[in-house]
């Protein structure tokens, strides 16, 4: 039986997270459940889609930098009509719907329709990258800040982003979509002031079994994304909390307390 989480003709925007289908939200799988129509990122794995009920029209819509499949207009319509001839949607994206992921298009597209439409959310590939290397994304006192930032640029404009404010030695910064422009941003955050040994990790696969992880610092960035990296979606962060003795540090620190306490 199908869940009736979902009207007929209404839309859930649903984060499908990193990619491990056990860190989808319970809620997320409900919605998957009662789905009879899901449209698809091509960052949303096969374990995930595999939830859905036998009889749910699956659609791939995934755009993967430079192959874009389908137009961001054309999705927007796509799930309107659906929603309009009485199908239960969901738009299952990667991550959390509501970063980087144009949900405000397809929240808009729905509301201008009349269409009921709905956010359930996701883990971000932030947050499974911090989990990957074992570390926190903020710091007492010395990561008190933590920004989100896009590295990818429409075809043929500058990254427009405010490097002097993102050079900032008390924050970490997560870069999403950052692979191609690892360079660029290392350059521009050290031109801007950041030190050329500030910590970087950076995450590529996060959450699933070919995850892979490098640590590294930001003069060397360039280099080591263009040497290591594979073909699969990349977070990353940038920043003193992800060094790699920190979490180190912390678990000495904790063990050394433990110590005391027990003598
Ligand atoms: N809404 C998504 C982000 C979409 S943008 C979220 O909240 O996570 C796509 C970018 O997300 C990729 O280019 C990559 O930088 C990052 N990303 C998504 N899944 C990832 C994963 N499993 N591992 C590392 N980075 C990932």
């Amino acid at each position: 039986m199908r869940d009736a989480l979902i009207a007929q003709g209404e839309v859930w925007l649903v984060g499908a997270g990193p990619g491990d289908p056990d860190l989808l939200t319970r809620k997320a799988e409900k919605l998957i459940r009662a789905a009879t129509m899901i449209f698809h990122d091509a960052l949303v794995g096969p374990g995930i889609l595999e939830l859905a009920l036998p009889g749910t029209r699956l659609v791939h819509v995934g755009k993967r930098s430079g192959r874009h499949s389908k137009d961001q207009a054309t999705i927007d319509k796509l799930i309107v009509a659906a929603a309009q001839a009485g199908e239960r949607v969901v738009r299952l994206k990667g991550g959390d719907p509501a970063i980087f992921g144009r949900a405000t298009e397809e929240l808009d597209a729905c509301r201008i329709a009349g269409v009921p439409v709905h956010i359930c959310p996701g883990i971000t590939a932030a947050s499974a990258a911090a989990a990957g290397i074992g570390a926190s994304l903020t710091l007492r006192g010395l990561a008190r800040k933590l920004t989100l930032v896009t590295a990818h640029a429409r075809a043929g404009e500058e990254l427009e982003l405010d490097w002097d404010k993102l050079a900032d030695p008390q924050s970490t910064l997560a870069v999403y979509m950052g692979k191609a422009a690892a360079k660029l941003v290392a350059a521009k955050l050290m031109a801007a002031g950041l030190a050329g040994e500030t910590p970087v990790a950076m995450v590529e696969n996060a959450s699933l079994p070919s995850q892979s992880i490098v640590l590294t610092r930001l003069d060397l960035l360039g280099l080591t994304a263009n040497a290591v990296l594979g073909g699969g979606p990349a977070l990353i962060l940038i920043g003193d909390a992800v060094a790699p003795n920190h979490a180190g540090e912390t678990i000495a620190r904790a063990a050394t307390a433990r110590t005391h306490a027990a003598t």
